[in-house]
């Protein structure tokens, strides 16, 4: 950089580091007061069951519209100050309550019928968080929501992390009704033997792996899948974006894939649309 001349390496460094300090240092703040100002808000991204074409769910996925900021600020960016800062905690009860909300709204309507899950994400403060259950099914009482229609979705790190405590919430989770899904899964370090202990319901396929179909990526999204079947878990691939991958998933025996191929996160109102014209996807 121009800016940069005359400066030495270490200055360089040195500034570049105090610009992400404080960068990170503002988004803290405005984080903060994020909730308070309704900046925050729901996106929801369907979820396509790969034999029939229907949507078979939706995963909840925020957004943050900040403007101190200067506009949209993405969840990569934030969610992990807002691990570190203990922001999550709010933030996350703010997720669960509005998903499960709109959820009970969408199903008094009568748009749920054809939907099995709405997943909603779960980071490492609240798996550690004891208040969770109970808040959840007290959410679950006071919307009338059944639990099997919520899925929980937390990383393979994330429950790797602590794998004794983690199976003992998983269980809490699993006799409640409520499903679980492993996230990003294949960029962990789980073993076979870990995943036959832990009570879930389905794996979610990296989109790291998604994306590199046709290449390494096909290899190990076959591995995955067949290793899923194997211990009687369905898949889902995330980031599915071209025509190619759809078909190399189908193949492969993919249960549901998610991705811009089929449609983007979007507002309540969009997905209500789709939810009542019972929109079906050509089957792949
Ligand atoms: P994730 O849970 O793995 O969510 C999938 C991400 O992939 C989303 O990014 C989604 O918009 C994006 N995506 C979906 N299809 C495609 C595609 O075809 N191509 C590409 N390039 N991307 C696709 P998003 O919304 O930016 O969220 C990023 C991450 O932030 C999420 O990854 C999740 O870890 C976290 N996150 C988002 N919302 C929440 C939340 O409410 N709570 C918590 N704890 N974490 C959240
Ligand atoms: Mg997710
Ligand atoms: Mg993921
Ligand atoms: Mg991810």
């Amino acid at each position: 950089h121009a800016k940069n001349k005359g400066k030495n390496a270490y200055e360089v460094f040195h500034e570049e580091m105090a610009h992400k300090a404080s960068k990170r240092l503002a988004l803290e703040a405005n984080l903060r007061k994020a909730l308070q100002n309704n900046e925050l808000s729901l996106h929801y991204q369907p979820q396509i069951d790969v034999r029939t074409g229907r949507m078979r769910g939706m995963e909840v996925l925020i957004r943050w519209n900040c403007e101190a900021l200067g506009g949209a600020v993405s969840p990569v960016e934030f969610i992990p100050v807002a691990e570190e800062s203990g922001v999550i905690v709010p933030l996350g009860r703010w997720v669960l309550q509005t998903a499960v909300r709109q959820a009970a709204a969408w199903r008094k309507a009568g748009l749920m019928e054809d939907i099995d899950h709405m997943a909603v994400n779960v980071s490492a403060c609240q798996t550690k968080d004891t208040q969770l259950m109970y808040e959840v099914q007290a959410l679950l009482m006071e919307t009338g929501l059944p639990p099997r229609l919520l899925e929980l979705e937390i990383t393979e790190g994330v429950l790797m992390e602590n794998v004794n405590a983690n199976i003992a919430l998983l269980h809490k989770i699993q006799a409640a009704g409520i499903h679980l899904s492993i996230d990003d899964f294949g960029t962990g370090y789980s073993s076979m033997a870990y995943l036959k202990r832990f009570p879930i319901d389905q794996l979610k396929i990296d989109r790291s792996f998604v994306n590199d179909v046709p290449g390494d990526g096909a290899a190990i999204a076959k591995a995955i899948i067949a290793m899923a079947h194997s211990l009687n878990l369905s898949v889902v691939a995330e980031g599915v974006e071209t025509e190619e991958q759809v078909a190399f998933l189908a193949d492969a025996g993919c249960d549901v894939m998610q991705g811009f191929y089929f449609a983007r996160p979007m507002p309540a109102e969009e997905l209500e649309v789709l939810l009542r014209e019972r929109r079906l996807w050509a089957a792949a």
